[in-house]
């Protein structure tokens, strides 16, 4: 039996546990928070975050093969990891989608679009891009801004002071930022793909994805009304990714639909919030595959079985046995508390045409406190 170790106890890490147990695989989970919720295997706890301590050797030894569910590691961590042990996906991917702006320029230099931007670290240099760029624009942390943290839209020059106050300075100094154009897009949309050690691919259909206050609450898969030539795009760009970066397992590239076709915004080298609808809409969920592609087993298939939505549980759980009694409905519960902003779980609902599925997401979301309306 392999045994998987991974980096991070939450969630991901715990549906990653779900799906590996059947194909014999055993986890062991190391974490640095202190607050594992992930409640399936063996969990190391190190707050230390020191690399040469007994806990890291003695969980490096324990496993065949280490992941991650978090990309925001300490990349000597990673590094160091690397050279110990095997790590899929590599520090490469780490780095890389740990940073917008190493981000950035690995689009550019693939000719992947993404918005106009500019990299500043001073509030002169932020004037400057935003007279360059053109109100709106959206700046952002380069480094460990997630669901809209560490964001700020600024809607016209004179709120550079504001927006450099809010993320830019800190007490350490100021931090480095980008400024990107804002996109107008039509709708926010994910590929997920999977890259085996052997070089072979697989990617699953485009997911449409419905943000509220920078948190994603609901991800409809197949996406309607997808172009072939938008389906060619956003295989053909997830795949030069991974070959660049020579990646390993899951790697999720978030999109814009615009007027002139697709552009890229962020990528995340791991398992994805918008990919969970795999797990009863696909034939092989994006855990599995993940499991597959990082202990050298065959790919399985990413083709979607049905119109498949999944909604987040966020803040409050709702009334579960009520979403329990209804229909093609599957609930996914992460053992965490309630708390406002949190992901609780998630629900996973199917119908055989868009317009059941619609039917069916307003019925759950009326058992779920603060849900969006759908648009
Ligand atoms: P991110 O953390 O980069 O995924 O951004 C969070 C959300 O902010 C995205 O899902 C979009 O809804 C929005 N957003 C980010 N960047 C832009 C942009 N350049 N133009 C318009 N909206 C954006």
């Amino acid at each position: 039996m392999k045994k998987v170790g991974v980096l991070g106890a939450g969630q991901l890490g715990r549906m990653l546990a779900l799906a590996g147990y059947p194909l014999e695989l055993d986890f062991h989970f190391y974490d640095t928070s202190g607050s594992p919720s992930v409640g399936l295997g063996r969990v190391t706890c190190d707050p230390s975050a020191d690399l040469n301590n007994e806990k890291l050797s003695a969980f490096l030894s324990d496993v065949d093969v280490v992941t991650y569910e978090f990309e925001h590691l300490p990349l000597a961590l990673t590094q160091y990891i690397e050279k110990k042990a095997t790590l899929y996906p590599p520090s490469k991917s780490i780095e890389v989608c740990q940073n917008r702006a190493l981000e950035k320029a690995l689009f550019t230099k693939l000719g992947i679009p993404t918005p106009n931007y500019h990299i500043i670290n001073s509030l002169e240099a932020l004037k400057a891009a935003v007279e360059d760029l053109g109100c709106p624009v959206v700046t952002k942390t380069t480094t460990e801004g997630y669901d809209g943290k560490g964001q700020f839209v600024i809607k016209s020059p004179e709120q550079c002071n504001l927006a450099w106050q809010s993320i830019g300075l800190t007490d350490k100094g100021p931090r480095e930022l980008i400024v990107e154009s804002f996109v107008n897009f039509k709708r926010e949309l994910s590929i997920i793909a999977v890259r085996s050690i052997n070089d072979e691919m697989k990617v699953y259909p485009l997911t449409e994805n419905d943000h509220h206050e920078g948190i994603l609450r609901y991800s409809f898969a197949p996406a309607e009304q997808v172009s072939t030539e938008t389906a060619e795009q956003a295989n053909t760009y997830i795949k030069e990714l991974m070959h660049e970066l020579g990646h390993v397992g899951i790697l999720t590239l978030e999109l814009f639909e615009t007027e002139i076709g697709l552009v890229a915004n962020e990528m995340a080298p791991r398992v994805h919030n918008s990919g969970h609808w795999t797990i009863e809409g696909s034939v092989c969920s994006q855990f599995e595959n993940h499991l597959r592609a990082i202990t050298g087993m065959p790919l399985g298939s990413t083709d979607a079985i049905r119109p498949t939505c999944m909604i987040n549980i966020i803040s409050e759980k709702g009334d579960i046995p009520s979403i329990m009694a209804l229909p093609y409905t599957h609930i996914h519960l992460y053992g965490k508390d309630e708390r406002k902003g949190r992901k609780l779980g998630h629900i996973t609902v199917q119908a055989d045409s868009t317009e059941e599925l619609k039917w069916r997401i307003k019925n759950i979301a009326s058992f779920l406190p603060g849900s969006p309306e759908l648009d």
